[in-house]
């Protein structure tokens, strides 16, 4: 689901208000890292969820339904799991990406695994 990640301390952005449509707000994390969220974030229901780098996010691919894409100009995550593994199809995560919203990807804790060759 990702290239090989360093963890590193929860440090969550500052809401984002308004920007230019078709603009990436900040992402959580830098490339090569992950963080995991304390907080139940509620479109992914009661799983925990590890936030990624969006450019560090590899195997995935957007959820076939389109209900679960919406979003201003990209996506808000609202919508529940938009992210689904390229591999199996199973949903494994949330791109979060509108023009009012940070920029990342929440892999969902219980669709993923911290090791890197574990067939899932
Ligand atoms: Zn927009």
């Amino acid at each position: 689901m990702s290239n090989p990640l360093e963890q590193r301390e929860w440090t969550p952005q500052p809401p984002v208000s308004g920007r230019e449509h078709y603009t990436y707000g900040p992402s959580t994390v830098p490339v090569g890292s992950f963080s995991a969220d304390p907080d139940p974030y509620a479109p992914a229901g009661p799983v925990a969820t590890w936030v990624i780098n969006p450019l560090d996010g590899v195997l995935l691919r957007p959820h076939l339904d389109p209900t679960r894409l919406y979003g201003c100009c990209r996506r808000d995550g609202l919508g529940g799991p938009n992210l689904l593994c390229a591999r199996c199809g199973s949903e494994v995560g949330i791109e979060i990406s509108d023009c009012w919203t940070a920029y990342d990807v929440r892999l969902l804790s219980t669709a993923v695994s911290k090791s890197p060759h574990e067939p899932s």
